[in-house]
């Protein structure tokens, strides 16, 4: 299973660091809950694209004896199942869906500011359709990280609740990492999961 857990630290510093970064160190498994801390159990190595920055990166692993489960630990930039980062993801569904950029004029601003980026439409709907089906789990996820919230109507119009959900992410999270992290521990899948990982 996994974890993501919160840092500033920028994908290229995460990865200039290697093995040597302050990964943190669960105190308890998160999968069966004994108040033993989970071994250490080596690394595996992952991709990561951002605006600046492209490369592999060390994913700390640990394993708990009593359940035999390996845990990995995820920077909050990674999103599981992307190798694009969660910022660079979660800013053209916010050009599209929020600013009204079309999707050529999305991938125009992004290449502009990302020399990584080889996104074409095709990938660009792709994040916005995931977007757009997580909809409900995220509202969900909102009503449990943010107790107070007042989420919109179920909307004929899909984009406008879009719209909403958008601002309250935006809003109510100092960082979308911040979102990412907090929502993947609420709910224990990330919010732009693939469908047959929400189990709720
Ligand atoms: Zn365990």
């Amino acid at each position: 299973m996994q974890l993501i857990f919160y840092t500033t630290v920028s994908p290229e510093e995460y990865s200039c660091q290697g093995k040597d970064f302050p990964f943190p160190e669960p105190a308890f498994c998160p999968h069966c809950r004994i108040k033993v801390p989970p071994q250490k159990h080596g690394f595996f190595v992952r991709n990561v694209i951002t605006a600046d920055f492209s490369g592999r990166i060390f994913i700390r692993r640990y394993y708990c004896q009593y359940c035999r489960t390996t845990i990995s630990c995820l920077p909050s930039f990674c999103l599981p199942y992307f190798q694009y980062t969660v910022d660079l993801i979660f800013t053209g569904i916010r050009l599209v869906l929020g600013s009204n950029f079309s999707l050529r004029g999305c991938l125009k601003f992004l290449k502009e500011r990302c020399r990584h980026l080889y996104w074409d439409i095709s990938h660009l709907q792709f994040y916005l359709r995931r977007f757009l089906a997580r909809l409900s789990a995220i509202k969900l996820g909102l009503r449990q990280l943010l107790p107070r919230v007042q989420l919109p109507e179920e909307m004929l119009v899909k984009r406008v609740g879009a719209q909403k959900v958008l601002r309250l992410i935006t809003t109510g999270f100092a960082h979308i990492q911040s979102f990412s992290a907090r929502f993947y521990e609420a709910l224990g899948y990330a919010f732009m999961a693939p469908l047959p990982n929400i189990l709720a």
